[in-house]
């Protein structure tokens, strides 16, 4: 079994892309100018808040999210990992990501953010097709990708790239030739996405279709088995590294350890005498920076979740991990009985059909129901 170390993460969110790419639906804008000072001192407000509120924690990652963070100037960036390792205490094995895009004028600042403090770099590749990355919306094109890859790797020891797949017309012999050769670029980390057509987006508004569901699982078992054999097998539904290299950042979310959110939109899981809050953020960039800068705070709400969303979280965030969830790790989050917590009919049912082990102690879902995830959750925990 995995033995789970406390952990304690911080996000930091930058809310702004040089361009909207039309699958997008996260809080990200396009905006001409950027006071970069007024932002540092919106971050360095909430962090200094929050250090006041819960000073006793040991920060083990910092990650930036976004938006494309990779447009901050590095000593923002620096400014604010100086202020993290005031504020708090911080683990010696600190780990630190950004996220980048591979365009021809962020990659020359790769070496300012290692010198600035990341220590691990998630590139939104997206795909090495000149054709998908056009279709995609991206600025960037295939031979920009490899470059960031290349000139990254010179840098950070830790990297990652994400790849978008089952895009409209992809076929399973298409997209095991772009793998392989994607693969040949790979570290120790990469993230593997299924195209989805969410609300309000560009291509929800064009109706392009989504993979139908056979096409999504052929090219799913093609990404686990090329992934397996690259000696990067999921530890994450959409998330492969080798041993030792996932990202802890986001284990800290998926085993539901505490976290802060920083930032528009961010949100947070804080724990304090058993009981742990939701925090949200204002999400809308503006209005998030006037509440940071004048309330020191761009706090939409904080409200305590009841045991039931507690526990139900975990299991939910949990069944997305290849290591399940154990009955010890959930007692020790939530005091109470994993057993006890399941609807035992639905297990049993779910189990007989082969999605779901509860097997030693340790709640998983099986290689088909990794396939049809959701559905599976939302049975489980309905
Ligand atoms: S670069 Fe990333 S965050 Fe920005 S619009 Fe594109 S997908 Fe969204």
């Amino acid at each position: 079994m995995v033995k789970i170390k406390p952990a304690f993460g911080i996000y930091v969110h930058w809310p702004f892309c040089a361009r909207k790419c039309p699958y997008c639906d996260f809080n990200s804008h396009v905006q001409d100018t950027i006071n970069h000072d007024q932002w540092l001192k919106a971050y360095l407000s909430e962090l200094r808040y929050y250090a006041n509120n819960m000073p006793d924690r040991v920060v083990t990652s910092v990650f930036f999210g976004g938006g494309t963070p990779s447009l901050m100037k590095p000593q923002v960036i620096g400014e604010i990992l100086t202020e993290i390792d005031r504020l708090w205490n911080c683990s010696e094995d600190l780990e630190i990501t950004a996220e980048a895009n591979p365009s021809s004028s962020e990659t020359p600042l790769f070496q300012d953010f290692r010198q600035a403090g990341i220590n691990r770099l998630s590139v939104g590749v997206q795909s090495f097709n000149d054709q998908a990355l056009h279709f995609l919306g991206r600025l960037h094109n295939a031979a920009d990708a490899r470059q960031a890859i290349e000139t990254a790797a010179k840098f950070f020891d830790r990297l990652s790239f994400d790849l978008i797949y089952a895009l409209p017309d992809q076929t399973p012999a298409n997209w095991r030739s772009e793998l392989s050769e994607a693969l040949k670029l790979a570290v120790d980390h990469v993230s593997l996405y299924q195209l989805t057509i969410e609300p309000g987006t560009a291509f929800h508004k064009d109706r392009i279709a989504a993979a139908n569901e056979d096409i999504g699982g052929a090219l799913f078992e093609i990404t686990q088995e090329l992934l397996d054999q690259a000696g990067m097998p999921a530890y994450e539904i959409s998330n492969h590294a080798r041993k030792s290299q996932e990202c802890r950042h986001n284990l800290v979310y998926w085993r539901g350890q505490d976290y802060l959110g920083i930032g528009p939109g961010a949100h947070g899981r804080l724990t304090r005498d058993d009981n742990t809050d939701m925090i949200q953020n204002v999400r809308e960039p503006g209005k998030w920076l006037e509440l940071a800068r004048s309330k020191g705070l761009g706090q939409q709400k904080r409200t305590p979740l009841t045991s039931e969303e507690r526990r139900n979280e975990i299991i939910l965030m949990s069944l997305r991990l290849s290591e399940g969830l154990s009955s010890e790790h959930y007692r020790r989050l939530t005091n109470s009985d994993l057993a006890l917590s399941l609807d035992q009919s639905r297990l049993q049912a779910l189990e007989n059909e082969g999605f779901i082990t509860f097997q030693d102690n340790i709640l998983k879902a099986a290689p088909a129901g990794r396939q049809r995830l959701n559905a599976v959750i939302s049975h489980l925990l309905s």
